[in-house]
């Protein structure tokens, strides 16, 4: 199950935090690491930091985009240091842990995803997670390193999954019932999002020059709705039907 759970580093400048984060991600049994744009790895000092968990650096992804990174995640939780301009679903790490253990049960790929070490996530890759996570530190000083926060998310999950581990198994005619496969993914609600941009431009009622945070705010909407893969394609289906009236193409049932 745990295996269904990634963690992102992005843009990491001090390739000694990724090696730190290698080793806590072994402690707490987790081993899928993807590393977008690292300043420096492979490093000697990633390998010294990891200690003993250089399997995990070894097996690490490196990628180009944070898109790339979170394909095929059904859950994607992105930290935060400090408050965004605009709020999104936020959790505690306890909650982050239950959320990604729920989700990695049910067969959903899951990724936790982690800043710069000087500017955190930017508020477009915030605006790509389904929720937030905040480490609720001393506001005084709530900025933990990176490899630190990596290390109390992943003991949360950890805990998630031994608790889990006490319940009985869930039978596994029920398990096909949860519908891991149904899940819609962060890269196929990203070409909706595409798709729901061009046609609110088409229809007027996003101006392109003036978007007032329009995408931002329905973001949040639709991934706070938790989609499924019909409803993904039900809403597809809207969109492409909306598209080919403001079109003046003939509508699609009354030309049956
Ligand atoms: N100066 C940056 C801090 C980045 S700390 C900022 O203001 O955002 C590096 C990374 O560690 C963050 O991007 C986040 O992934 C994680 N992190 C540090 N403190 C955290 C906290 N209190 N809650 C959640 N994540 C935290």
């Amino acid at each position: 199950m745990l295996q269904n759970i990634r963690v992102v580093l992005v843009n990491t400048s001090h390739p000694g935090n990724i090696g730190a984060t290698a080793r806590a991600m072994k402690n707490m049994g987790l081993a899928e690491l993807v590393l977008v744009e690292p300043r420096s790895f492979p490093h000697p000092d990633a390998t010294v930091r990891a200690s003993g968990a250089d399997d995990i650096l070894a097996a690490a992804r490196v990628v180009a985009t944070l898109e790339e990174a979170i394909t095929g995640c059904a859950l994607v939780m992105g930290t935060s240091a400090r408050d965004r301009h605009i709020p999104w679903p936020l959790l505690d790490p306890r909650e982050c842990g239950q959320q990604a253990v729920r989700q990695a049960a049910e067969g959903g790929r899951v990724a936790l995803v982690f800043g710069r070490e000087y500017a955190g996530l930017t508020n477009e890759e915030l605006q790509r997670c389904h929720y937030h996570v905040h480490i609720p530190a001393d506001p005084e000083f709530s900025s933990l390193n990176l490899a630190a926060a990596v290390q109390v998310l992943t003991y949360e999950v950890r805990m998630s999954w031994l608790a889990a581990e006490q319940l009985p198994a869930i039978p596994e005619k029920m398990q096909s019932n949860l519908r891991g496969d149904q899940k819609v993914t962060a890269d196929e609600l990203e070409l909706f999002y595409a798709h729901l941009e061009s046609t609110l431009v088409e229809i007027g009622f996003l101006d392109p020059a003036r978007p007032r945070h329009l995408m931002s705010r329905l973001r949040r909407l639709y991934g706070r709705a938790g989609i499924e893969r019909k409803e993904l394609n039900l809403l597809r289906g809207i969109l492409t039907e909306t598209q080919a009236v403001a079109r003046g193409l003939p509508h699609k049932r009354r030309d049956k």
